[in-house]
């Protein structure tokens, strides 16, 4: 019997109604032949709602006491997934990501997944139960309970449906699929059919919560086709999957925006071999996530060096960063926490010109000046003011017509 794995979101199940329908779409599965676990996000705003209550408390809260406060959670949802199932006269069973048996690594607040050891979800389902598993959770090796960040709740669902050799894993979200920018920003935005895994996991990381990054990295390795699709209207979502030939022509597929970034800049360091390599292994020493790094020679004995991180990894980065800065004698270090990054990825840019140039036009003829521009092969990518984001974010999507169909927007 084939496997499908669901996944619904915060919003698909924030309330009485919502979770009845998520039920049902997992009943009609169950009806329709399949195998069904559905893994569940905390309900509504709840996450935030717990980070809150946390922070009132102490404003630097322990990530350990974090993951075991936010954990509860998922753990609500999937208690009443289960009790509305068998409310309808469907067997179902709850299970915590560590009933679930996921393994991760003891990174509290942002935890990678090692294993999952699926044996008591197959049990469950080869004797007709539908099993409802809490996302964004794993225990460590001492047991202690992890979350895997922000938005894991895909990175479980995607990493169960490739343990249990699913045969899709549905994500059932508050938008109808992928668009080309966040409907939220930019209205016109526009539903994309397929995206490759590599479009997707440029965009979520750099921005574009529809999807946690992760999760794409997960697909693509252990090939799980993900079907990303509205809980609410039972219309075409969008199918994340290998490149298709098509994509090539279209020049930008989305454009993103990424707000919780701080540009962090060393002034004058030491110019010499190896000064780079104990910065930032000293930052990957204390888990610290670094993006764009951008190094540039002042003279011939000093350089300065910039990065992003994300706003949550800040405070370690200055600890990181004051334990470090005497050894490679760094003159003065500047932190920006009033910038944002707008992006544009496609795999077709690798083999086209003029892309660069248009985005570099589109934000000049707002009057949007640029702080610094990251590149790679299939992404191109300029700091700006925080301000000014929204604004750089709309002039982009115009500038390559993503309020159109890609049909319409491919090249001969
Ligand atoms: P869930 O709770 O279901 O995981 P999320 O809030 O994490 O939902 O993700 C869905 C949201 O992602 C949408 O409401 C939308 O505002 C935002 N989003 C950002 N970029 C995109 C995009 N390119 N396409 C669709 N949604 C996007
Ligand atoms: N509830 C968690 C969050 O809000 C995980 C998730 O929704 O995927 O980040
Ligand atoms: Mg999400």
């Amino acid at each position: 019997m084939a496997i499908l794995v669901q996944k619904f979101g915060g919003t698909s199940v924030a309330n009485a109604e919502k979770i009845r329908r998520a039920a049902e779409t997992a009943l009609r599965a169950h009806q329709d032949g399949y195998q069904v676990v559905v893994v569940a996000s905390a309900r509504g705003k709840q996450t935030d709602e717990l980070i809150a209550d946390a922070k009132e408390l102490n404003l630097a809260p322990p990530r350990r006491e974090m993951d075991m406060l936010l954990t509860t959670g998922e753990q609500q949802t999937i208690s009443l997934l289960a009790t509305t199932l068998w409310g309808m006269g469907q067997k179902a069973i709850s299970f915590t990501g560590q009933q679930a048996g996921f393994k991760t690594d003891d990174a509290y607040s942002k935890a990678r997944i090692l294993e999952i050891d699926s044996k008591r979800i197959l049990e469950k389902l080869n004797d007709g139960y539908i099993v409802a598993v809490a996302g964004f959770q794993g225990v460590n090796a001492v047991g202690d309970i992890t979350t895997l960040g922000r938005g894991g709740s895909d990175t479980s669902a995607v990493a169960l449906a490739a343990a249990l050799g699913a045969e899709r894993c549905d994500i059932y979200t508050d938008v109808d699929g992928i668009y080309t920018a966040d409907p939220r920003l930019y209205q016109k935005a526009v539903k994309i059919d397929t995206i490759s895994y590599d479009e997707i996991l440029e965009l979520a990381n750099l921005g574009a919560g529809v999807m946690h990054g992760r999760s794409i990295e997960v697909g693509k390795k252990y090939d799980v086709p993900i079907y990303v699709r509205s809980s609410v209207n039972d219309i075409p979502g969008t199918l994340i999957t290998h490149e298709v030939p098509e994509m090539e022509s279209i020049l930008v597929s989305g454009a993103t925006i990424q707000k919780d970034l701080t540009k962090i800049t060393l002034i004058g360091v030491d110019h010499k071999p190896g000064n780079a390599a104990r910065i930032f292994a000293h930052l990957a020493a204390k888990r610290v996530s670094v993006n764009d790094i951008i190094q540039t020679e002042v003279s011939p004995e000093k350089a300065n060096l910039s990065f992003t991180v994300l706003h949550d990894d800040l405070d370690v980065a200055r600890q990181a960063i004051a334990d470090i800065r005497t050894e490679v004698h760094c003159q003065s270090v500047m932190v920006r926490e009033d910038v944002a990054e707008i992006s544009i990825v496609g795999v077709g840019m690798q083999s086209h010109y003029g892309v660069a140039e248009t985005m570099f036009k589109a934000l000049a003829d707002k009057r949007i000046n640029i702080d610094s521009i990251t590149t790679s092969e299939i992404r191109i990518s300029c700091l700006v003011d925080l301000e000014q984001a929204e604004k750089a974010l709309v002039a982009v999507c115009d500038a390559f017509e993503l309020d159109k169909p890609a049909v319409e927007r491919q090249m001969k």
